[in-house]
């Protein structure tokens, strides 16, 4: 006789939605999404003694299963998307992916394209490569590039106040169209050879110098042949030390997947134009999903609209609807996007070195954990903690030379920062400089809303003395909050460049700090915690205090209100910018019109002098 689960299953609609596992209390396990909800749902179910032990335990505790039948399947991808999102499902692999990688973006929509490196890849007419591993790979790729093509630097969208070009030109760094050293069609030649390069065509590119170098020697002009002979040269030498892994330029991501127990590892390899630029690793815990599970959640939540897109992604193993994740891909990318499972020849041979990435990586991470996991040991022991402190959450206040005071507080989870939890806090019932009353509206701002979800960190650690501690305990007190550790961390005092004391630890139990050695690496633990405290608070002042400046200036400007000051904010990102802007770009402005872009720009245009206005 078949049980309510297996008759809920033979019940499930043949369609494209959404499902989601609940164990008997009605928590959500897990949420996926199927072209038809019935064969995937039953797929989990039969064979299920084939199933690795993590996936068994998943499904023994699944007691019902609900449903939402989808128009199409896209519609299925959004919706577990945001399904996710609200019930953070345990089984559902969550990426932690805040980071933004650097990119090159060559704005080839204006007359003077020039190169910028951005986190953003944005839905313009610009072409973007990338992403690069690291911003310090980057800038010497950058620097390598604007040796060998002489491409403006300035970030100049007008040139209307430049009567002589600036040293770059005089050093060869840039041919000078600020100053009509070089008209838009030479230019556009430079940047056609810029392109080829990064595009990886360096054989067209050499043949393309080979042949101007003959025509201007054919013309005598030696000089000039001799300088694209030597640029020629330093091009094939860096061609040899480039590390080229494939022949036919695709840009493509090569996905290695490695798994061990509970623990899985996804090493994701950046090829670009048949370059190796380098990797990343991403690393998951407590999983228990099959494997093509983990590699189609991981496509889905590691690309985004700001994500660079590949034209290729490799995979090592078939996932389920992947003309789905595809048509998903392009459209993301408004190109076509192909998942290829690549059985043999070169491109199995690069999934293979991506899985071998993946292992040590995993590997790597794990002996990483572990270190964690004992100096959280360690840290409970020394400081007199009352549990492991697997979440930590710090407090820092920013009130640089008066202004706008701001409060942070930055979360640590296992050992390691989650910018998730991050949160700004702007002062808002403190004047002056009363660094008590500004922790103190802070933590009772942060723990009333802790009371509400009825979610604590394991420990709060502030920065400060004794007051300041005093302050978070009160606080603690008055909100009726226990068993959440408290300590504060106050600096080393300094004459000079000279220490006159240690850093000291304040517990509230304790009379007297404690001092943990200097070299000791539970200290060196909270130093990292507090200082990323303090750096999430300058940050974040600098920007309130920047965006004040900007909103008193813009406010002076006929028709701009505060949307459109906003907006012109988000999509220029400082003054300078909005300054040199044409009036063009003005009018791109969300929220703008042909009459305000024109306001903004006579504005500015009437702060130069006469001769430069255009
Ligand atoms: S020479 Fe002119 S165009 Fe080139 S970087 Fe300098 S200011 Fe910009």
């Amino acid at each position: 006789m078949m049980n309510l689960l297996e008759q809920k299953i033979e019940s499930l609609p043949n369609s494209s939605g959404v499902y989601l596992f609940k164990d008997r209390k009605g928590t959500v396990l897990y949420v996926g999404k199927a072209g038809n909800i019935r064969h995937r749902v039953a797929s989990y179910f039969q064979r299920a003694g084939e199933k690795d032990a993590k996936t068994l335990a998943l499904l023994e505790k699944v007691a019902d299963i609900e449903t939402i039948v989808t128009d199409t399947e896209k519609e299925a991808l959004i919706l577990e998307d945001h399904l996710v999102k609200e019930h953070h499902p345990r089984y559902n692999i969550k990426l932690r992916d805040d980071k933004r990688y650097p990119c090159l973006r060559l704005s080839i929509e204006e007359d003077f394209p020039t190169l910028s490196i951005v986190r953003r890849i944005k839905k313009d007419r610009s072409v973007y490569f990338g992403p690069y591993p690291s911003a310090t790979s980057l800038k010497e790729t950058l620097k390598l590039i604007r040796r060998l093509f002489p491409i403006r630097t300035c970030r100049h969208t007008k040139f209307s106040n430049r009567t002589r070009p600036c040293i770059n030109y005089e050093m060869e760094r840039c041919s000078g169209p600020c100053c009509g050293k070089i008209g838009p069609v030479q230019y556009g030649e430079i940047i056609r050879q810029a392109r080829m390069f990064l595009e990886g065509r360096n054989r067209d590119l050499i043949e393309s110098l080979k042949k101007r170098m003959e025509e201007e020697s054919e013309r005598l002009h030696f000089e000039k042949a001799a300088r694209i002979r030597d640029q020629i040269k330093h091009i094939e030498k860096v061609i040899e030390k480039q590390s080229i892994v494939s022949r036919d330029f695709i840009d493509r991501d090569v996905i290695g997947f490695h798994r061990q127990d509970h623990r899985a590892a996804v090493y994701s390899l950046f090829i670009r134009a048949g370059k190796l630029l380098g990797g990343k690793g991403f690393n998951f815990s407590s999983i228990s999903l099959p494997d093509e599970e983990i590699l189609s959640s991981f496509l889905r939540q590691y690309y985004r609209e700001d994500r660079f897109i590949p034209e290729q992604i490799l995979i090592p193993r078939p996932i389920p609807e992947k003309n789905l994740s595809e048509g998903w891909l392009t459209e993301l990318k408004g190109q076509r996007v192909h998942i290829l499972v690549p059985r043999k020849g070169a491109k199995r041979r690069l999934l293979e070195m991506a899985a071998e990435n993946a292992e040590k990586f995993l590997h790597r991470e794990a002996d990483l954990e572990e270190k964690k996991e004992n100096l959280l040991l360690n840290l409970r022991e020394s400081l007199r903690l009352g549990i492991i402190p697997k979440r930590i959450e710090a407090f820092d206040i920013s009130n640089l030379q008066g202004g706008q005071a701001v409060g942070s507080m930055v979360t640590f989870e296992d050992g390691k920062p989650n910018k998730d939890r991050y949160r700004h806090f702007k002062i808002k019932t403190v004047e002056g400089a009363d660094d008590y009353g500004m922790m103190y509206e802070v933590i009772l701002r942060r723990y009333k809303k802790a009371v509400e979800e009825k979610k604590f960190p394991d420990l709060v650690l502030i920065d400060g003395g004794r007051g300041q501690l005093n302050v978070a305990q009160e606080v603690f007190k008055e909100l009726g909050i226990k068993g959440v550790d408290l300590l504060s961390l106050a600096k080393a005092r300094r004459v000079g460049h000279a220490e006159t004391s240690d850093e000291k630890v304040f517990h509230p139990q304790y009379k007297e700090p404690i001092t943990l050695g200097k070299q000791s690496p539970l200290l060196r633990f909270l130093d990292q915690i507090r200082d990323e405290a303090h750096r999430f608070a300058i940050t974040y002042h600098k920007k309130v205090r920047q965006r004040e400046a900007i909103h008193s200036v813009l406010g002076e400007i006929p028709g701009i209100g505060k949307t459109r000051q906003r907006e012109l904010l988000k999509y220029f990102g400082s003054v300078e910018k909005i300054k040199e802007a044409t009036l063009e770009e003005l009018g791109r402005v969300p929220k703008m019109t042909p009459k305000s872009a024109r306001s903004v720009y006579d504005f500015f245009l009437s702060f130069q002098p006469p001769e430069k206005r255009t």
